[in-house]
């Protein structure tokens, strides 16, 4: 039987009814609701020649044997965040599977094909995203870290995965899985408003952004809000108001989807009648390119000291989380524009402004690459989250393409 694109919308809406409420989807991960969405992906592929397996960190793994061990793999998570879309993680899980069809009616493929579904994607629970890839792909080593973690109703990380039957300590034996692997593909909502603003359903993702986060502390001067003139007044949070506003020029500045964000500021004494003492804020600074990102924070840096010395107070910086950003494989892109525009006449490149697990694959060093489909109005992670049936359709397409051009470049290497 040949690829069924539609079949894809109905299972998606399937899947949404039988694990979402009014408020959105529910299958958050290690809880009931996501067991009972893993369970009905594997009744998916009933009737297939997969053999299913889950590995040390919770990871599903369908794996259709080829007359080769190299691996294809083809990746999504069926976890969501609490209330949120139909689509997020659960399109490219869905689309997998009608390409492992597509491949399986056809025979033994030349390369292995493997369909994962990763554990955790979204942190939501626990607050540490791509929880079974990082396992996987090795970026893992705050073991110590992650035992500490509890949810909101105070129960630890560890016990959540074993009432799942996942021993932390045992986590990063996933790793074993990665040993065949050859080339990774991702299929997501683009999550944004890029694609939709240019009229495209689908482009070709090039990496994903670096991020530098940081906090930035300013120290003045408390004093009475009725008895201090302006211009004596030595106030934190003009430091803060000033950068706030400045990131925006250095984003546009640096251009190519550079982001900016400041977010989290916190004033104190935080009374009415006082002069801020100290207000400390949040910086967020996402690029594509490692250089740009290394301007735009260097950049926001001596903005900071400038606006420093203008209101006569104190700044200082500290760095609280960053990542390298990453870039896709070359020649997976090149294939991916290709299998775009012979389902859709035309592509984008575009770089991905979230994390993904493909960046945790890319980071271990498979050749990776991810197709985007567009979002309506940009929106994710809430109920509203939406793509049109045909796009979807669209994209089911180009994945199955790109899976075919993928296994014939491997095939060729
Ligand atoms: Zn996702």
């Amino acid at each position: 039987m040949p690829l069924q694109p539609a079949r894809t919308v109905d299972e998606l809406r399937e899947l949404q009814t039988l694990t979402g409420d009014e408020a959105g989807a529910q299958r958050v991960a290690w809880t009931d609701t996501w067991e009972k969405a893993r369970e009905w992906l594997g009744g998916r592929l009933a009737g297939v020649a997969v053999e299913e397996e889950i590995d040390e960190a919770g990871n599903q793994w369908f794996t259709l044997r080829g007359r080769s061990e190299r691996a294809l793999l083809i990746g999504g998570h069926i976890d969501s965040v609490p209330n949120g879309g139909w689509l997020d993680g659960a399109l490219n899980l869905l689309a997998g599977v009608e390409v492992l069809r597509r491949i399986a009616e056809q025979g033994e493929p030349p390369l292995t094909v493997r369909l994962v579904n990763w554990a955790d994607e979204e942190g939501a629970r626990f607050g540490r995203s791509l929880f079974g890839s990082s396992a996987a792909c090795g970026s893992m080593r705050d073991q110590d870290e992650l035992r500490r973690l509890e949810d909101r109703d105070g129960v630890p990380l560890p016990d959540a995965l074993a009432a799942h039957g996942v021993d932390l300590d045992r986590a990063t034996e996933a790793r074993r899985q990665l040993e065949t692997a050859a080339a990774y593909l991702e299929l997501h909502i683009e999550q944004g408003p890029v694609l939709e603003s240019l009229g495209l359903p689908l482009g070709a993702v090039l990496g994903t952004f670096g991020v530098e986060r940081h906090r930035i502390t300013w120290r003045g001067q408390a004093a009475h809000a009725g008895s201090t003139p302006m211009d004596k007044r030595r106030d934190a949070l003009a430091g803060a108001a000033k950068l706030a506003l400045e990131i925006r020029q250095i984003a546009k500045r640096t251009g190519d989807g550079a982001v900016c964000t400041c977010w989290a500021v916190v004033c104190r004494p935080g009374i009415p009648t006082s002069v801020v003492e100290t207000a400390e804020q949040i910086l967020d600074q996402r690029h594509l390119d490692a250089a740009r990102l290394a301007g735009m924070l260097e950049k926001a840096r001596r903005a900071s000291e400038r606006f420093a010395e203008e209101e006569s107070i104190e700044v200082s910086w500290e760095r609280i989380w960053g990542i390298q950003p990453i870039h896709f494989h070359p020649e997976l892109i090149d294939l991916c524009d290709e299998a775009i525009r012979e389902v859709a006449g035309m592509s984008h490149r575009l770089p991905s402004g979230p994390l993904h697990d493909a960046a945790e694959v890319a980071r271990a060093g498979i050749p990776t690459v991810m197709l985007f489909v567009q979002s309506l109005r940009g929106l994710s992670h809430t109920k509203l989250e939406d793509t049109q049936p045909e796009h979807i359709e669209l994209s089911v397409q180009a994945l199955d393409r790109l899976a075919s051009k993928t296994l014939a470049w491997l095939a060729s290497r």
